[in-house]
């Protein structure tokens, strides 16, 4: 760890990448040739690693809602004009829904050439109890966009109606002009306050990574793995065509940006999402690695990476399409065309409705499979390995998030072509 806090010259993402490298053999090494005993388990792998890992995943937590809230008071009375701002939400949300339907098509087309299901023994798989609690209804969920007391929303995180209230505030203010100059300077100022904040959390972030990695690989080890091989190719196959296929493809058919530029200046933030399995968190790092190292205006992200966090989930609906498909054939249950329908469907809502915080793609792809019959109780298969897929799906969450916030800021002049080429 102090090796990597050493080397001053290396980049940031280099620095994050070795974390993870060098995390990753730690923990398995720690799993394998470590007796359990107080040493391992209470003192290294849920002392030390806990507390440092949960620790990072604290501080960017910290940053979240008064950063989310100032940047789009910010943002969205820079931007003034609610026609501007119609037109940036409302092509924001066609392309999050387009990329989620997308995804699922992807992996029901993946699943089904693979077939993972056929020939899982459901005796070696590890179960566990389901959580499959159903949600509220459709009509509550968008009722719930607007705050009945903004302040609440804010001490509970809650996303979307937060969004709704800070664009409303930035509208206001914009419309009041300079009666309201003291309202608006405070903002702005907090606001630059938060982003410097965010840069000095980035700063210790190889270390948060070290400690997150290290213990997920000393808890599971690869054993829990072996038996669910199949199902974990087939979601990972996904997820990668989704994120360095379809992802890269729409970003230079729109914006005509190098690819390979964007993954590298946007690879620490994969990392975080990656090591904290929580989209939620990273949107202070994402929102300011692009308008550093990408160019996109903070205008645009501030309204779209918060909104993308919490309802652009592609990664976990490629892992819902995945598992239905997985499910059915374990259960010896056939899906018709009409049902695989379905599940684009409900998989995008799923998607929606999912918060972006750990594990709860499991949660709602209960929903995903009750709507073509299947049964919820196969859920327990996969539980057990989720946690990796959970990582893995998160990076490609928000790399969908970024991509589609880039392409916006491309169209609507808000991108620096210049920061995008310098450096790195
Ligand atoms: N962990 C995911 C996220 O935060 C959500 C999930 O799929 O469980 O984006």
């Amino acid at each position: 760890m102090s090796g990597v806090k050493k080397k001053k010259g290396l980049s940031l993402s280099t620095q994050i990448f070795i974390a993870l490298i060098s995390g990753a053999i730690l923990g398995v090494l720690i799993h394998y040739f470590m007796n359990d005993g107080y040493l391992k388990n209470t003192i290294i792998v849920e002392g030390v690693f806990y507390v440092i890992g949960q620790g990072f995943i604290r501080l960017m937590q910290m940053l979240v809602v008064p950063l989310v809230f100032c940047s789009l008071v910010c943002g969205s009375m820079a931007i003034g004009d609610t026609k501007t701002l119609g037109k940036v939400g409302v092509k924001t949300i066609l392309f999050y829904i387009f990329t989620t339907a997308v995804a699922v098509c992807l992996a029901l087309g993946v699943a089904l050439m693979i077939d993972p299901g056929i020939g899982v023994n459901i005796d070696v798989v590890e179960t566990a109890d389901v959580v499959t609690k159903t949600d509220q209804s459709f009509v509550e969920i968008i009722l719930d966009i607007i705050p009945k007391n903004p302040i609440q929303a804010m001490a509970e995180g809650d996303m979307l109606p937060i969004i709704v209230f800070a664009l409303f505030v930035g509208i206001m203010l914009a419309k009041l002009g300079s009666s309201a100059s003291t309202v608006a300077n405070f903002f702005s100022q907090f606001n630059d306050i938060m982003m410097e904040m965010t840069m000095a959390i980035m700063k210790v972030a190889p270390i948060g990574v070290f400690a997150l990695i290290a213990r997920t690989f000393a808890n599971i080890g690869f054993s829990a793995f072996l038996p669910m091989l199949k199902y974990m190719g087939c979601v990972i196959f996904a997820l990668v065509l989704q994120c360095f296929g379809v992802y890269q493809i729409l970003l230079f058919v729109f914006t005509r940006l190098n690819p390979i530029k964007f993954l590298k200046k946007f690879f620490p933030v994969m990392t975080f999402a990656f090591t904290t399995a929580t989209s939620n968190s990273t949107i202070p790092i994402s929102i300011d690695t692009l308008d550093r190292k990408i160019g996109v205006s903070k205008q645009i992200s501030s309204f779209t990476i918060p909104l993308g966090a919490t309802i652009n989930m592609d990664g976990t609906s490629i892992m819902q399409g995945v598992a239905v498909i997985f499910i059915s054939q374990v259960y010896g249950i056939d899906l018709s065309m009409a049902d695989l329908l379905t599940v684009v469907a409900t998989a995008t809502l799923a998607s929606i409705g999912t918060a972006g915080v750990p594990s709860v793609g499991l949660v709602t792809l209960a929903m995903v499979l009750s709507s073509v019959g299947l049964p919820t109780e196969g859920i327990a298969l996969i539980m057990g390995i989720d946690r990796i897929l959970d990582m893995m799906r998160t990076a490609v969450n928000i790399t969908g998030d970024a991509v589609c916030t880039t392409i916006v800021a491309y169209q609507s002049k808000a991108l620096d072509k210049e920061v995008f080429y310098k450096g790195e």
